[in-house]
């Protein structure tokens, strides 16, 4: 289970390391290395802070993360709403 990847609600990046929220509601704490969110401490909802994120041209955090064929439509097909 240690190599399980989490969804970015946010923004649908496949590689989180933890759930965004456990079992008990705990928030990871964990930033989102695409889109920057911070669980737990950002307190935005998913969709408004997916839609400037997206505005501002969906920059990654953590640009040394970013694959080399990062494809925006292709992750946003990862979520669910
Ligand atoms: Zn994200």
């Amino acid at each position: 289970m240690k190599n399980k990847k989490y969804v970015c609600p946010v923004c649908g990046f496949g590689g989180l390391k933890e759930p965004p929220f456990d079992k008990l509601g705990e928030a990871s704490y964990e930033i989102c290395p695409c889109c920057g969110f911070e669980f737990g401490f950002d307190q935005a909802p998913y969709v408004q802070f997916r839609e400037s994120w997206l505005n501002s041209g969906a920059q990654w955090y953590v640009l040394k993360q970013k694959p080399k064929a990062w494809d925006l439509q292709k992750q946003l097909k990862n979520l669910k709403n």
